[in-house]
């Protein structure tokens, strides 16, 4: 709630909203629909959207589509899609800042009359040599002091096409000797012949976005125009702009450190690389931290809003741990139901099943519902133990089971708590207890197969005259369902996302960032639906592949193991 959350941002809303500078906030979320979001968006939607909802404003979702060179339609969509999955619902209609164009060419157009914008007419090259450096001023543009007259004839034909890409641009005339870089006569327009996603071929000429953003944002009656420290230094120009052009209520910019997580590439520009060299499968393969990644990677949004806030909102950048992420997926996960699956399958074949089972009827607790029909006796189980309205389903027991291969040693480390030759007795979760008989091993040694017994009178009852530790998960041999289990690690195992050489992704992606098991299922996994979430009982949690499940061909992605030693 809005009273535990005290960052500087949402200080300085609640001294405007009790000085009444505003009676109520208007923020806005910016991207530019260049590619797919990332989790550094998910910590601005957050703060933007959060912002309004907590303190009564409003949010707008608004388009920064002042580049037609690398936007796209799709992005469009998808980005929209990927806000209302976080939980947030924009004020009215999404807002494109190409909406404007009109107005912000009328608005240039006032600027040039003011004396305060040029057409410059030096080549690319020549602009930047004189624009200087730091600690050396520019050099003024010979075009710098042409007339007004001039300037709107050459505008003019800017618009209208007369000159080619590269050309012309209409600057700002503020100061070639500032020494902040963004006032040395910033361009506010270029020529591109380009065709524009909303606008089509209406214009020849595109607004810079440090001219286009401040004034969308005066346009739209932004109180607090929230953006990341890297443009701390473009605030000068941001308020130039406002004040030349002339509001009653001007917007201001505020700057926040921007979301670094360790092992996270969070620029868009280097993940659209991963997709183009394909790398990973498309923006939502589900090591991409892209939000469309991450949402088929299984991760909740109310884990994502629960991890913004624990991040907070600082003035400092600084880089947030991997592990929290993580440990807010996994709260988010707590309550989601349980199923069995063996991800690594150990046949068990249990000698004394039928006798066992014959007379379950008279054996078994009140308590347990069960079937015995043809050989096997169906135990009635409840999807989610925290959730009766889940209800239940049912797991087959069979003569012939799984467990996984972990959980039996010949010659167990110590501390071992799983079967072994010396510690032959288990419970398996839902059901009896097992006594290992015998391991059946290859010409390797390794352990292809065990014999057991089960104890009859230990069906949701313990066991007489002895305690059995441990409980270990199985599914039924005949009746388990193959399934595909994808296991993720980091797709990085370079920790500092700036150290990741973009240049050679191929060669920094980690091998194991995805490994692909054969495992065998209990028969109710193969009735869910895809994007469904479950714990797999002592493996972690995971989700039926939004893509590839299919109720013939099974697929679950881990989303996240069951414990780790992170502690926030
Ligand atoms: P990228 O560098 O990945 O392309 P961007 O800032 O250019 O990111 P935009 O689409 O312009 O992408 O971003 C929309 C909003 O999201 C901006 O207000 C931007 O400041 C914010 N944002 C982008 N990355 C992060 C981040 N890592 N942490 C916090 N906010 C971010
Ligand atoms: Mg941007
Ligand atoms: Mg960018």
């Amino acid at each position: 709630t809005s009273s535990e959350k005290n960052d500087f941002i949402r200080a300085i809303v609640r001294d405007d909203l009790a000085s009444q500078k505003y009676s109520q906030i208007v923020t806005r979320f910016p991207p530019e629909p260049n590619g797919y979001l990332h989790l550094g968006h998910v910590k601005s939607i957050c703060l933007n959207f959060g912002l309004a909802k907590e303190f009564a404003g409003l949010c707008n979702l608004r388009f920064d589509d002042t580049n037609p060179d690398a936007e796209d339609q799709e992005f469009v969509d998808n980005i929209k899609d990927d806000v209302k999955w976080l939980g947030f619902y924009w004020a009215g209609e999404a807002r494109y800042a190409s909406s404007y164009f009109g107005q912000l060419y009328d608005w240039a157009v006032k600027l040039i009359k003011q004396g305060d914008a040029y057409v410059d007419l030096q080549s690319p090259e020549d602009i930047r040599e004189n624009r200087g450096n730091f600690g050396q001023a520019g050099k003024n543009s010979p075009y710098r002091d042409a007339s007004v007259e001039e300037n709107l004839q050459r505008f003019d034909d800017m618009k209208l096409g007369k000159y080619g890409n590269g050309e012309a641009v209409l600057r700002a005339k503020i100061d070639m000797a500032s020494p902040n870089m963004n006032m040395r006569d910033p361009i506010l327009y270029r020529v591109m012949h380009q065709a524009h996603h909303q606008t089509g071929d209406d214009w020849c000429i595109y607004p810079m976005y440090d001219y286009a953003h401040p004034l969308s944002d005066a346009i739209e009656g932004i109180t607090h125009s929230i953006c990341t420290l890297e443009f701390e230094d473009h605030r000068p120009f941001y308020d130039w702009v406002v004040d030349k052009v002339g509001f009653d209520k001007e917007p201001h910019q505020y700057e926040f450190a921007r979301l670094n997580v360790n092992h996270i590439l969070t620029s868009k520009r280097k993940l659209k690389k991963l997709v183009e060299d394909d790398l990973v499968s498309g923006w939502d393969d589900p090591r991409m931290p892209t939000i469309a990644g991450m949402r088929r990677r299984g991760y909740t949004p109310e884990g994502l809003r629960d991890f913004c806030d624990r991040v907070g909102v600082s003035k400092s950048d600084g880089v947030v741990d991997f592990g929290l992420l993580e440990f807010s997926i996994r709260n988010s996960l707590e309550h989601v139901n349980r199923a069995m699956a063996v991800l690594s399958p150990l046949k068990v074949t249990i000698t004394n099943f039928d006798e066992a089972v014959a007379n379950v009827e008279t054996l078994k607790k009140d308590s347990v519902k069960t079937k015995l029909d043809n050989g096997v006796l169906w135990l009635t189980q409840p999807k989610n133990s925290h959730d009766d309205s889940q209800g239940t389903r049912d797991i087959p027991f069979t003569k012939e089971i799984y467990i996984d291969k972990g959980d039996f040693e010949i010659t167990p480390p110590e501390g071992y708590k799983r079967l072994s030759p010396q510690n032959p007795e288990i419970r398996l979760r839902n059901s009896y207890v097992l006594k290992i008989e015998e391991h059946i091993t290859d010409d390797n040694g390794e352990v292809v197969g065990l014999t057991a017994t089960i104890d009859p009178k230990t069906l949701g009852n313990n066991p007489e005259g002895r305690k059995v530790k441990g409980v270990i998960h199985w599914v039924s041999a005949s009746l388990g369902v193959p399934a595909k289990v994808r296991l993720y690690e980091q797709l990085f195992t370079q920790e500092d996302p700036a150290k990741i050489d973009i240049n050679n992704l191929a060669a920094e992606i980690n091998p194991n960032s995805l490994r692909e098991v054969d495992a065998i299922v209990e028969p109710s996994l193969s009735r869910v639906n895809a994007g469904e979430r479950f714990q797999f009982e002592r493996e972690g949690f995971f989700v039926a592949d939004s893509k590839d499940y299919s109720p013939e061909y099974l697929v679950f992605n881990r989303i996240v193991t069951l414990k780790d030693s992170f502690k926030p």
